[in-house]
Parts: C-alpha cells; structure tokens; sequence
C-alpha cells in the first residue's frame, strides 16, 4: 500500500456530492456586500461570514490596500526577519499596541500561524500548556508542536475556570500556558476572561487570550478582555485581520521583552514572508475605522439578538450564544446537511460545521454589520416558510 492509498480510498467528501449534499468550497462570484453574495450564480443572504463589522466592502479599507499596492508592490517578497520587513508592518504593530494597551505587538501573515508560533516559541520542555477543551484548531496545533518540543498537554472544561484551578493547584511547576478563544468560533459563547485571570493570577500561569472573533466587536472595539474590565492584566493576546479587521493576517500583543523573542524565536513568522502590502494597509485601515466607531455599538450584535430571537420564537435551538454567532444544532450529519442545502437553495447561506470542529453536528450562522433588518427579515421569512421541513431534522437532538 503506497502513501497515497488513504487519498483513493477517501470516500467522504464524495458520499455527500453523491447525494448533492455537498457544502464545501462552494463558489462564489464576487464581495460579498450588504450582507448578500451571489452563489453559483443566484444571490443569496450570506449568513455565513466573519466580515462582523462588513469592513471588507468598506472604501477606506479598499482604498488603502489599493495605495499600498501601488506604492510598495503586491508582494512583500521575502521573510520580515531579512528583507520583507516594511514600514506598514511597524506603523501598524504600533498602533495595534496603542489600541489593544500593550507594550508591542508582532504581526504575522495569518491568525493560524500567529497562535501556532506563539504557543509552540513560548512552551517547550518544563513547561506547560492548559487549553480550553473547545480552543481553536490553531491553540490546538501550537500546542501539538510544544509538546513535541517537551512540554505537557492539559484541557480544562469548557469555560471551566474552577476546573483550571484544580489542575493548576496540582501542577508541579509555574511555567505555564493556558490559552483560549476569546470568543469560541462555534459556539458563540464568550470566554470567562475575568474568572480566568483570577484563577491565572493565583496560580503564577501566563493566561493567552485569543479574540479572533471579539476584536471589533466587543468592548468598544478592544474585544472580550476590555469587555471583562481586564485590560492589563492578560499578558498575552492573540487576534486575526480576516475577521473584523477585513483583511489576512495575524498579531500577537504582549509587553516589549516577549515580543522581541517571539520576532526571533517563532518559525512561522522567521520562515515565511512578510505579510502583503495589501493586507497589511487594509488591516491597519479596518482598525482605524473601528476606532472611530468605538463610542457605537455594532449593528451586527443587534442583528445577532434579532435573528437568535427570531429563530428561538420559530422553535430552532439557538442557545448558548452572546455574540454575532448563532449556532442551529441537529442530530446527524444528514439532518445538517440537508438542512443547509434546503436553506441555500431558498437564498439563505449557513456554515456547514462537523465534528471536531465542533460538538456535534451544527448550521454556523455568523452575522454582520450589513445585516439590515431588511435583509434580515428576509432571511428569517425563509427560516419560518422552513419550519416544517427543518424542524423536524431538528428536534431529534437529545
Ligand atoms: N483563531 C480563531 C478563534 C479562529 O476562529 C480563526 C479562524 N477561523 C483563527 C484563529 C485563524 O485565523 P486566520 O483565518 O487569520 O488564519
């Protein structure tokens, strides 16, 4: 059997295209504006995207990437450790610092290899990591590579603080990491960021907040840690452009001292290239932005409340959920994907989520500053005129 056998044998992806329930890469043709997207050709509400404050469509944020192109090129040609280090990435690092109140910040070409880098250049053999069990695929990842370097692998429960306090109470050292989302990416639900720190503080452990999905959203901007009243006191956080901020990339913020090692120490950034001109201009653009519009809060957490009531009134699950994610649970993998493609096929684009990504099987619905309660209404006549096919798929969960 030659390495390749798994691939012919893979047969997956290909049992759900044989009965046209196939939700993946689905293509579509255009931005995706006002909340809408065109898909294979039809429109339909994009319920589906992290675009939170609908910042990608924005003319500042296109204007910036569209300057930075012409003046520096489309590449950044090189890793920013030798050559591909610009001027873009420094004025953004400092104001990302000034805005988040850290020392420094350090930018990377993605979220993922942000919190891959950082977890496995900071957690090696001594050391070690505590992960929420529901952290994100890439906390999960760095913590592979720092166990593969010699540190301990733990998970606490999810938003499970008194749980982290009794295993930091038994660990046999105070080197350690505990990292988690800010805001889970499936879940919707929010980080108990406070209790957190506390339990942390106690016990001498580094806590890492990830807020992939808070920043720009929560806390006038700043995202879960300032919405707990905890700024200063989460030595490290970790956040992505391709989310709120519009864009592709990553950073990390941390005092002066941890950055500088982590823009020495972690692979992912020393041996990959710089962050493009485009994404770095369109990432600081979207963060300006945000900072005008700190005093306001979100359109998109009122669609969000909207649309979860709505649902809930229409008899779907939608609980757990305090953020623009709503989750929609079903029983079986058939139930979901037949779900989501009955809900395209009336206009409305859901993700189709699968365990491990998440527990069970779940429609992801993600909303956004576009979401006007015109495109809203829509997409909640067609979640109603549904009741009768989709609820029952549903109602089979235990
Ligand atoms: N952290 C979390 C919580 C995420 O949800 C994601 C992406 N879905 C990432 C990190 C990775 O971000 P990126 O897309 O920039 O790689």
């Amino acid at each position: 059997m030659d390495l390749l056998e798994k691939c012919r044998a893979y047969m997956r992806a290909d049992e759900a295209r044989d009965v046209g329930l196939y939700p993946y890469y689905p293509t579509f043709q255009g931005p995706v504006e006002g909340g809408q997207a065109i898909l294979d050709g039809a429109e339909v509400c994009m319920l589906g995207s992290n675009n939170y404050r609908a910042l990608s469509v924005n003319p500042q944020v296109i204007g910036a990437a569209q300057d930075a192109i012409a003046l520096y090129g489309t590449s950044a040609t090189g890793s920013r450790l030798l050559n591909g280090n610009l001027d873009l990435h420094e004025e953004l690092e400092a104001d990302l610092a000034g805005f988040f109140g850290y020392e420094a910040a350090l930018v990377f070409a993605t979220g993922y290899m942000t919190n891959l880098g950082v977890v496995s250049a900071l957690a090696g053999r001594g050391d070690q990591v505590y992960l929420d069990e529901k952290a994100h695929a890439s906390l999960i990842d760095g913590a592979r590579l720092a166990k593969a370097s010699g540190a301990m692998m733990r998970w606490f429960g999810h938003n499970d603080p008194d749980d982290l306090a009794r295993q930091l109470a038994a660990a046999p050292t105070q080197s350690i990491l505990v990292a988690t989302d800010g805001v889970f990416s499936m879940e919707g639900d929010l980080a108990p960021v406070a209790e957190l720190v506390a339990v942390c503080e106690e016990y001498g452990a580094t806590l890492l907040v990830d807020d992939a999905h808070g920043v720009g959203v929560f806390g006038h901007g700043r995202g879960v840690i300032e919405q707990a009243g905890m700024q200063g006191r989460v030595p490290l956080m970790t956040l992505t452009f391709s989310k709120s901020l519009a864009s592709q990339g990553g950073a990390v913020l941390a005092d002066a001292k941890t950055v500088d090692f982590l823009r020495h120490t972690c692979r992912p950034q020393i041996f990959s290239a710089g962050l493009s001109p485009a994404d770095t201009a369109a990432a600081h653009a979207a963060l300006r932005e945000i900072r005008r519009r700190a005093g306001r809060i979100p359109d998109a957490l009122a669609a969000a409340e909207h649309l979860r009531r709505a649902l809930d009134a229409l008899g779907y699950n939608v609980a757990g959920s305090a953020s623009p994610v709503i989750p929609v649970r079903f029983p079986d993998q058939l139930a979901m994907l037949s779900a989501q493609r009955i809900l395209v096929d009336h206009g409305v684009y859901t993700n189709a989520v699968l365990p491990p990504a998440c527990e069970g099987y779940q429609l992801r619905i993600a909303c956004t500053d576009a979401h006007t309660p015109g495109v809203l209404e829509a997409a909640i006549g067609v979640f109603a005129a549904l009741r009768e096919d989709l609820l029952p798929r549903y109602r089979q969960v235990a």
